[in-house]
């Protein structure tokens, strides 16, 4: 831990909201503070704060060496679409340096979920991915993923109860942050959600599934599988040319081995691509004996490719050869249908302005 605050240290300064409560206790041993204002200290951070006045328990001096030492990270509301069909919400964040991101925030019966970006761009290359089109930019800090969540709480006045890990960003690329992420979201003095209602999406970085299960966290890992076959597979995502579809089921059921959890896959159907009865058929080889459920997601067209979504007829049939073979598979509700919610949109649009601006 002392690690993380040199470490920071050294190059500028300390990103608090990403501290546990440890390494703020560490940092005010050197202001001589008692043990109880690291605490309380990190509940104002972790409530997502944006200014150190904020902090009205906090005596002005411990607050303006915090300021000396510290910043804020913030996500700042650029833009926000609100669904009229199902009050959806889609966030353009603004980061400190600038950057973009998006979160979309949805209203289910069982609470309010978020779907939040973990990186700025994503280094995976996904052909039916707006995310991919440009690759990564940087990682995002466990603080920026956590401010997508304290952002939306405090602009809404709600209490978001579930995470997904699903928006911009490959999360297992961004492995450390993601796992800081986790720790601080469901810590009891923090945000206190439960990693039972996190997913932790990925593309398939087979080394880090394997490194994932060391930690034994109870979170939902959700696997973009989208096609059985390596030869689709590898065309739709680059990165099964790295880990194949063999290496990757061998690491979920390591994974299921250690964790004892169920496996989500993530399947877009993409209209003649992926939707014949073949590929339910190897879907089915490929995924005996994984305790698992295949979430069926209708493909969101991006302009840069020709993918299109299967017709409702289609799409039904599909979950029906899934369904008879004996596998769990649902259709995803489409949410936020009038403002554009897939990933990555918003922020391409912008990054397209901003070169206009510049031309
Ligand atoms: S689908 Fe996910 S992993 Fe693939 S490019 Fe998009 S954001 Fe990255």
């Amino acid at each position: 831990m002392r690690c993380f605050i040199k470490r920071v240290n050294r190059i500028s300064k300390i990103d608090l909201k990403s501290l546990y409560i440890e390494e703020i206790e560490e940092l005010l041993k050197q202001e001589n503070a008692p043990k109880f204002r690291a605490k309380q200290v990190y509940k104002w951070l972790q409530s997502g704060i944006t200014d150190f006045d904020e902090m009205t328990n906090i005596p002005k001096d411990m607050r303006n060496y915090l300021r000396s030492v510290g910043y804020l990270a913030d996500t700042k509301i650029e833009r926000k679409l609100v669904s009229s069909i199902d009050g959806t919400i889609k966030y353009l964040y603004k980061l400190n340096d600038g950057e973009y991101i998006e979160s979309v925030v949805m209203k289910y019966e069982h609470g309010i979920t978020v779907c939040v970006s973990t990186e700025v761009g994503c280094p995976m290359g996904c052909k039916f991915c707006a995310s991919g089109l440009d690759g990564k930019v940087r990682d995002l800090t466990a603080s920026e993923i956590l401010s997508q969540i304290t952002t939306a709480n405090r602009d809404n006045n709600i209490r978001i109860s579930n995470v997904v890990m699903m928006g911009i960003g490959e999360p297992l690329d961004n492995f450390d942050n993601t796992i800081r992420f986790l720790k601080l979201v469901s810590e009891k003095d923090g945000l206190n959600i439960g990693l039972r209602h996190i997913s932790l999406s990925t593309s398939g970085l087979v080394n880090r599934i394997n490194e994932l299960s060391r930690y034994n966290l109870p979170i939902t890992l959700s696997i973009s599988l989208h096609s059985p076959f390596d030869k689709t597979r590898s065309e739709i995502m680059p990165v099964n040319k790295k880990w194949n579809i063999a290496s990757l089921m061998t690491a979920c059921r390591d994974y299921q081995k250690v964790t004892g959890r169920r496996i989500s896959f993530e399947y877009a159907l993409i209209d003649g691509v992926n939707d014949s009865e073949e590929y339910a058929e190897e879907i089915y080889k490929i995924t005996r004996g994984i305790m698992c459920h295949i979430n069926l997601i209708p493909v969101n067209p991006v302009k840069e490719n020709d993918y299109k979504k299967p017709n409702k007829d289609k799409i039904f049939r599909f979950q029906k050869l899934l369904t008879r073979r004996g596998l769990n598979a649902t259709i995803r509700r489409t949410l936020g249908a009038d403002i554009n919610a897939s990933c990555g949109q918003l922020r391409q649009k912008k990054e397209e302005e901003n070169i206009e601006n510049i031309q």
